[in-house]
């Protein structure tokens, strides 16, 4: 199957494992294994066997590398102490910022194989709750495995669907964020590697049906989180180019009753990632100045694969700068 040719130009972006080593420490690993530390992100990374590597400008402790370099047989990548990830997709937990205190309860609703999960740990700097929801059985043995190996400790995972728990469960009543990953089309999903990771079948062609289906699904999660008493923040992402999958679903989600009764509204440009300048498509929101307020990743032209963030928040926490 021969390669996209937007693939080629994302690098390869390996984020340190913060829970079990410092970007420190991880410098000096790439160093003494013959890697070239190179100031800013240059061309030459693109060019796929070369031997250097960069720290990115807008995700703290991930580091780029060309294309082509592997990690899979790296010591510290069997040691959970890096884990291979797509930029775009370490914004999500960084847009949900979670709380790293130990009275902190965040849920990821859909987990595996558990990337952002244990970006989500790390953040949290493995304190708290953090309650991870995944309902394919299969890819939820990959999910315990990946957290064991990257020591997430604050972490419960959960075989089950999300949409079947009960807001109003004690158990979650702490909970103040939620990251909602869900199944989507993988449409902006140009690397191979990535594919792999993140889409679930990739037989199944995208038409108008499907699509359809999807966005029901993902609007019904958006809905179910925003029931949960608690909660103030959930950051919703997309692998999908589709606006269908994205702007659309978000003007949705904050047209249900949900988002009525408890006054959610988009989180402003500054608490979204406001450095990345690839905002939501204005004309395909409701209200086109709300489209700041998300990102958009387009697959190659931004070094990365397709990608969308959006981020809800109960409207009286609009001013709170720390949530
Ligand atoms: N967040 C993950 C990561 O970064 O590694 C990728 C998540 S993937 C896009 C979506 C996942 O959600 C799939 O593993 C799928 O099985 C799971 N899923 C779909 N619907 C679900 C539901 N209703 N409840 C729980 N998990 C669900």
């Amino acid at each position: 199957q021969p390669e996209d040719p937007r693939a080629v130009k994302i690098p390869r972006y390996v984020r340190v494992n913060t829970l079990l080593w410092t970007a420190e420490e991880a410098i000096q690993s790439f160093i003494s294994r013959g890697f070239t530390p190179s100031e800013s992100l240059r061309a030459s990374l693109y060019s796929p066997f070369r031997k250097e590597f960069a720290q990115d400008q807008h995700v703290p402790n991930l580091f780029l590398f060309s294309s082509q370099t592997q990690f899979q047989e790296d010591p510290a990548y069997k040691a959970g102490k890096l884990i291979l990830q797509d930029k775009a997709s370490c914004f999500p937990a960084l847009v949900l910022a979670p709380p790293s205190s130990d009275d902190g309860a965040v849920i990821d609703a859909t987990a595996a194989p558990g990337n952002k999960t244990s970006h989500l740990s790390a953040l949290m700097k493995g304190k708290g709750r953090l309650f991870a929801f995944e309902r394919d059985q299969k890819r939820f043995s990959t999910l315990q495995g990946m957290l064991r190996k990257a020591g997430c400790k604050n972490v419960e995972t959960i075989n089950a669907d999300f949409l079947s728990v009960s807001p109003d469960d004690k158990k979650y009543a702490a909970v103040t964020h939620i990251l909602l990953d869900p199944s989507c089309s993988g449409s902006g999903i140009v690397n191979r590697l990535d594919y792999l990771l993140e889409r679930e079948d990739e037989n199944e062609a995208v038409d108008t049906e499907r699509l359809n289906k999807l966005s029901g699904f993902q609007l019904s999660m958006i809905r179910h989180a925003m029931k949960f008493p608690g909660v103030v923040k959930i950051a919703y992402s997309t692998c999908s180019i589709h606006a269908a999958e994205n702007e659309r679903v978000v003007c949705q989600a904050l047209n249900s009753e949900e988002a009525q009764a408890s006054n959610y509204k988009l989180a402003p440009k500054e608490m979204v990632l406001p450095d990345w300048p690839r905002r939501g498509i204005p004309e395909e929101m409701d209200d086109a100045e709300q489209a700041p307020s998300v990102i958009r990743c387009r697959p190659g032209d931004d070094a990365t694969n397709g990608f969308f963030v959006a981020c809800f928040i109960k409207s009286e926490q609009r001013e709170i700068r720390d949530i």
